[in-house]
């Protein structure tokens, strides 16, 4: 294999940088206070380690291939273990879930929930030695597919207790003594969830409530909040808190503490107040819970006082790689129902799927679910080969565009289905029609967008983590808050590291092309090296340009992630078709690679327009007027429409 030397992003280290320090790189001076205790916040919470990061180096102008290829394969063991557990849970979901009775009665049946207590499926990453089933992230994100692709109430109760409730987090920070007591409970089937969000604690965790303050003899915590949403809080046996605690001080500041802490759901003083309903997901177990002086021993604590912010976000991390695998499944479905509907019925004379109209949604709900699938399977296959890998990028990439992508196929899947997508299966089978449900599928999906990070808080973290390099080389410069001295100093080390980095990004190199590309991929790849420059000079541009500023033009930086997004899922891509175009037959490997092909020409085409926006775009003045629209009453806008009603 012939390979050029690719480097990661020459970002200057920083090993085990204080989340204090980490956070000085921003300049908060010109914040009003909402904005700077959020950010101070979250930024303390930031991971901070030095990693290798294959998403992070596209925006530095790395295009890694050697990291994507070969596709990383399911190591043999691996894939056995999991068959077993796969297969059941198939035969299981496919012979004993009535997906349509439990979006009806809002009910998941106890003994669904049961068996695959019995199955292992609450603790399928949960080690042997805690009676879990100690499988991989490949094989539950597998799991998470085969759930996603029939049920999603039951697929959210799986994940919430296993991706953020008490498993996850325990399995990266518990002690030995909390996996002993907890793991073997919840990997056997006792309903865990995970409660942060509070009525004004949406995507800003400041603004949290619920405190927690420490008994006088310091061996336990008093719990008093209310939590929103609670995923499983309804059925929960035990739960994540997140509370505040008392806050420390930090250079004369006090500094707010978020703290993670595991509550038994029996202890006194926790009640369930309201069960929530949604537009979909009609069976999940989600409550407002309310903690009045509820007693937690300090062992309790989820590693360490004041690191519960750290907790949340490092679960997630690894926790939202379960929404891309159930919207890969859900997708999957919506195309096996396209693919018989578009060739059965017939309208003008042909098989709508003749329609180009239809044959363009199809190809595109193809592309993309091949696409979605093969940057979960990488991002999973990452996590296996090392536990403390960097997929922070990876993971909120593949969710923010999985989820994003998914909407959009069911979207085509109704529209394709026409009258009967927008008609219930209970109404489709009354009248003596398939009761095919995109009605139900759609009201599910609609969620994937929101929580666990919506879309734009994603884009957010990972503008921030794509600013990361050069916040460190240069944000002292930029920092009003720090003396001209040492702005000068930080101005001439910035000076040294653009001096030698910028001019690469013009530099015509091409990634080295790995073996086994099949050649109408080849010259993706290419594109993909290329772009990546591109993107990292364009991003310094902006930089230059507006300055700290750039900070606020969400809709500008929010382009620079949809390119690298787009790169990251053509090289995710490229590498599986170009590993599957190695089996099968002459066909299937055509199918493949054709699939793959279409994938990277119509994400080109997208890179291209996100590029063009970056130069001419309506942000400044979409902003304006979004500002007129909330502040003054535009008559037209107002007029001609029963008053009063929100
Ligand atoms: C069905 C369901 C299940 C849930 N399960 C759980 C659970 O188990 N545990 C739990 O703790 N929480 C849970 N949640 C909460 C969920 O994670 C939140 O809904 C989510 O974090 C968004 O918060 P919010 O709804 O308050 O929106 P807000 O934070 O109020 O945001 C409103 C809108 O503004 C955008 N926005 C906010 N801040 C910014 C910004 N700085 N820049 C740009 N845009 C911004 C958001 O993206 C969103 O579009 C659940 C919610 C639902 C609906």
């Amino acid at each position: 294999m012939s390979m050029t030397p690719t480097t990661t992003p020459p970002a200057p280290k920083d090993k085990g940088v204080a989340a204090d320090e980490a956070a000085s790189v921003i300049d908060t001076s010109k914040m009003n206070e909402g904005q700077r205790a959020a950010l101070e916040m979250t930024e303390a919470a930031r991971e901070t380690q030095e990693r290798r990061s294959i998403a992070g180096g596209l925006f530095m102008g790395v295009c890694d291939l050697r990291s994507v290829f070969p596709f990383p394969e399911q190591n043999p063991h691996d894939r056995e273990q999991g068959e077993a557990f796969l297969e059941r849970l198939e035969k299981f979901l496919r012979e004993r879930v009535d997906a349509d009775e439990i979006d009806r009665t809002g009910e998941i049946p106890d003994d669904v929930i049961e068996e695959l207590g019995r199955m292992g499926a609450f603790g399928i990453k949960i080690p042997t030695q805690y009676s879990g089933l100690g499988l991989s992230q490949t094989n539950y994100s597998r799991a998470a597919m085969l759930l996603g692709s029939h049920d999603a109430s039951l697929t959210a109760l799986i994940s919430a207790h296993q991706s953020i409730g008490v498993p996850q987090p325990l399995l990266m920070f518990g002690t030995d003594e909390q996996k002993k007591k907890f793991l073997p409970r919840v990997a056997k089937g006792e309903i865990s969830a995970f409660a942060l969000t509070e009525s004004g604690v949406g995507s800003d965790p400041a603004a949290m409530t619920t405190r927690a303050v420490p008994t006088g003899d310091g061996k336990y915590f008093v719990i008093n909040g209310e939590k929103l949403w609670c995923t499983n809080g309804v059925k929960a046996g035990v739960i994540v808190v997140m509370a505040q605690t008392p806050p420390k001080v930090v250079n004369g500041r006090e500094k707010k503490q978020v703290t993670a802490f595991i509550v038994e759901m029996d202890t006194p003083g926790i009640d369930v107040l309201h069960r929530c309903h949604f537009m979909g997901l009609k069976a999940l177990y989600n409550g407002v819970v309310r903690f009045k002086d509820v007693v937690v021993p300090r062992e309790n604590i989820i590693w360490g006082e004041g690191k519960g912010l750290r907790v949340a976000l490092s679960t997630l991390n690894t926790g939202r790689l379960t929404l891309p695998a159930a919207c890969a499944g859900a997708s999957k479905r919506c195309l096996r129902i396209v693919r018989k509907w578009a060739k059965e019925r017939v309208q003008w004379g042909a098989n709508i799927g003749r329609h180009a109209a239809v044959a363009d949604k199809i190809a595109r709900m193809a592309a993309n679910t091949f696409a979605m699938e093969s940057m979960t399977l990488l991002v999973a296959s990452m996590v296996d080969k090392d536990k403390k890998a960097d997929i922070r990028l990876e993971a909120a990439i593949a969710k923010m565009w999985g989820t994003e992508k998914a909407w959009q196929i069911v979207d085509d899947t109704m529209q394709l289905r026409g009258g009967r997508g927008y008609e219930t299966a209970d109404s489709l089978k009354a009248r003596g029609e398939d009761p095919v449900p995109v009605e139900r599928f759609m009201r599910d999906c609609r969620i994937n967008t929101i929580f666990e990070g919506s879309s734009e808080i994603m884009r957010l973290f990972i503008a921030r983590e794509m600013l990361d390099p050069h916040l460190k080389v240069s944000g002292a410069v930029l920092d009003s808050r720090k003396p001209l001295g040492e702005r000068m100093k930080a101005a001439l080390k910035a000076g040294g590291f653009y001096a030698r980095w910028y001019p690469k990004q013009w530099l015509p190199l091409g990634a080295g092309m790995p073996d086994g590309v099949p050649s109408n991929l080849r010259h993706h790849l290419r594109f993909a090296s290329r772009t990546t420059r591109q993107l990292a000079r364009r991003l310094f541009h902006a930089m230059i340009k507006h300055g700290p500023k750039l900070e606020r033009e969400q809709v500008l930086l929010g382009r620079f992630v949809d390119i690298g997004a787009e790169l990251f899922a053509m090289m995710a891509t490229c590498a599986r078709a170009s590993s599957l175009a190695r089996e099968g037959t002459e066909e299937q490997r055509k199918d493949v690679v054709q699939l793959a092909d279409y994938f990277c020409q119509s994400a080109r085409l997208r890179i291209a327009e996100l590029f063009r926006g970056l130069g001419r775009n309506t942000d400044r003045q979409g902003y304006k007027l979004a500002q007129s629209v909330l502040n003054s009453q535009l008559k037209p806008l107002v007029d001609g429409i029963v008053h009063g009603e929100q």
